[in-house]
């Protein structure tokens, strides 16, 4: 039998052990099915060593028996404390590497002596040289130290014949690192790196605790974040709704009795949106798009010579990361190895090749196609066609998927919304499929911007689920689409309609005219959103709208001030001056109101 080495993305969050089997790349898990070892070690109160999850959920309330991102220090002559014992930065990783191999002689049903090691692109020699110490002490022959990104591009099968330059764009929980690699049949190296040793989920977790706390105390008058247990609660509750928060786009902190006040139990119960939250963490995300930047500029690279953009770390979930990379890049970013543990399974790809073992590309379940819904086009329909596709499962999402999306209603009172679900890449609806539809009938009468919350849900069988609900009272309709999958390929289509024309001599088939219907269909009934002022410009338009035609019937008296109102509020749309507009909707609101009852 071939002797297995194993390969180890020792992380400074999360650390995972992978190995090549039968061909097929792996990630192995503890006895409870997680892949994931939080870089943590710990003693308890009683002195028992934690290593993983204990250790770090006793972080916030025992610092002083817990380490964590013990990787930043490897290499410096420096001793962490840890209860009243001082040890050097690589014996405590020595922790983290005997629970991987016990996890993997665990798994494998066999003693592990060998492994692979990643460690960051920018390490430098001492760094490496105790990466290496802590495997030897940990009982394993480290038979390569492998740069994070190499190990990333290694689970994109880089043999393929022509020169590729890919940039790894890494963002963890603690450190951000932007790579441009090499690979050519085979040979992968790293061009340029640039990092951010201090950026990373952790602080964007900080941030959202800091605006949950904010509201806590202007509310209460209590810092939440004095208290230890409430902070380490909350803690772990923002990172839970911020990782929530990659696939819907709300998330709600609930947390009951976490703090007390004239002997009084105060619960927190508080909603936290996409939005708000990208608005906050986009300043940071500037900041890893300027790695990305000097990182071209050390590799005398421009995007357009770049052959993919890759996602490593597990805050590369979130969708503004995707969005900006693909602003700046001018592609969208590849994330079908779960960036989580992709350098682990790169590793464990480069330990095959080391020990002679025969191994495929990476294997993973895409969708093949971007999955969304028509709608109404914010911008006015640019194509001179008012709707668009807008996609909510983007192509090359890994399977299972799921996600959601906010949507708005277009008029006042709207009773109802179509919701037709589309296949395909092009914004113009009309080069898309159309796969299914239906009707949420029943809305509440509401102003126009009435939020619904559309959901897909697709599996590794290609059933999808589309799933409308209404924000307000819960309303929801649901369909299942079977086959969601099957690549619908529109030559295809079009090679059949010619041939059915040859044989019957028709204009076109039924499916055709199905098609041109859904191009000049009924009412619009959606917008994407709610965007920055969305909700306001929908309502000032309608009530602009309504205005224009009152306009001719109004009383020369009347007509001034009425024509002075709708310029105010065509002024504050154009400057984008959302109080202002309200301000001014409400106005003209009652205006008509008087003039339509006179
Ligand atoms: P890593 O060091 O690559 O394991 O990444 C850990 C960081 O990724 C932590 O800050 C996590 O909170 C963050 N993270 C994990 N999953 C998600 C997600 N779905 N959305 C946003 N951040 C995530």
């Amino acid at each position: 039998m071939a002797e297995v080495i194993v390969g180890i993305d020792l992380g400074t969050t999360n650390s995972e052990v992978a190995v090549v089997q039968h061909g097929q790349t792996r990630v192995l898990s503890d006895e409870t099915g997680d892949p994931i070892l939080p870089s943590f070690v710990g003693l308890s109160s009683d002195g028992k060593l934690l290593v993983g999850r204990a250790a770090r959920n006793q972080w916030v309330l025992a610092p002083e028996r817990t380490i964590k991102s013990i990787k930043r220090k490897m290499g410096q002559d420096v001793k962490v404390p840890l209860a009243d014992q001082q040890y050097q930065p690589q014996e405590i990783s020595v922790m983290i590497l005997k629970t991987l191999r016990d996890r993997a002689s665990k798994a494998l049903g066999r003693p592990i002596k060998k492994a692979v090691i990643t460690v960051p692109a920018y390490f430098n020699d001492a760094q490496r040289q105790a990466t290496r110490d802590a495997g030897e002490l940990a009982g394993l022959e480290v038979v390569r130290i492998l740069n994070e990104p190499t190990a990333a591009a290694l689970t994109y099968d880089p043999r393929q014949q022509d020169l590729q330059r890919i940039p790894v764009y890494d963002l963890g929980g603690g450190t951000c690192d932007v790579s441009i690699v090499q690979a050519q049949q085979g040979v992968v190296e790293v061009l340029a790196s640039h990092g951010n040793t201090q950026l990373g989920g952790d602080d964007f977790d900080e941030l959202l605790l800091n605006r949950v706390c904010d509201s806590f105390q202007r509310e209460h008058g209590i810092d939440l974040r004095a208290d230890p247990v409430a902070k380490s609660r909350l803690l772990q509750a923002v990172e839970a709704a911020k990782c929530h928060l990659s696939y819907h786009s709300y998330a709600r902190i609930d947390e009951e009795f976490i703090a007390e006040k004239n002997g009084r139990a105060l619960h927190l119960s508080m909603e936290a949106n996409r939005e708000e939250f990208e608005d906050m963490i986009r300043p940071l995300l500037q900041r890893t798009l300027e790695c990305v930047q000097r990182a071209l500029r050390d590799a005398k690279l421009t995007p357009a010579a770049l052959e993919r953009v890759l996602l490593v770390g597990g805050s590369t979930r979130i969708p503004l990361v995707s969005q900006l990379l693909e602003d700046r890049l001018r592609q969208r970013p590849h994330a079908e190895v779960n960036p989580h543990l992709c350098v682990a399974l790169g590793a464990a790809v480069q330990a095959a090749i080391i020990a002679g073992v025969e191994v495929g590309a990476v294997l993973v379940d895409i969708t093949p196609h971007s999955l969304g819904i028509k709608c109404l086009d914010p911008d006015g329909g640019s194509s001179g066609f008012p709707f668009r596709l807008a996609p909510i499962l983007h192509r090359n999402t890994p399977l299972p998927a799921s996600r959601s999306e906010l949507f708005s209603t277009v008029h006042d009172n709207q009773e109802a919304v179509d919701i037709e679900v589309y296949q395909g890449e092009n914004p113009d609806i009309r080069r898309n499929h159309r796969i299914g539809k239906f009707r949420v009938q029943g809305l509440a009468k509401a102003p126009a911007g009435n939020q619904i919350v559309v959901h897909l849900d697709l599996n590794l069988d290609g059933v999808l689920k589309v799933s409308a609900r209404e924000r307000v009272t819960g309303l929801q309709k649901q369909i299942v689409i079977e086959n969601a999958l099957a690549r619908y390929v529109l030559e295809e289509r079009d090679a059949a309609r010619a041939r059915l024309r040859q044989l019957w001599g028709e204009s076109g088939t039924a499916a055709e005219e199905d098609d041109a219907d859904d191009a000049t269909d009924a009412m619009p009934t959606l917008v994407p959103g709610p965007r920055e002022g969305q909700r306001e410009t929908v309502q000032a338009r309608a009530l602009l709208e309504k205005a224009e035609r009152l306009l001719a019937g109004v009383r020369p008296e009347d007509k001034a001030e009425l024509e002075g109102l709708m310029e105010r509020l065509r002024m504050a749309l154009t400057d984008r001056r959302w109080e202002e507009v309200t301000a001014a909707s409400d106005q003209l609101a009652d205006v008509l109101f008087y003039l339509e009852e006179a």
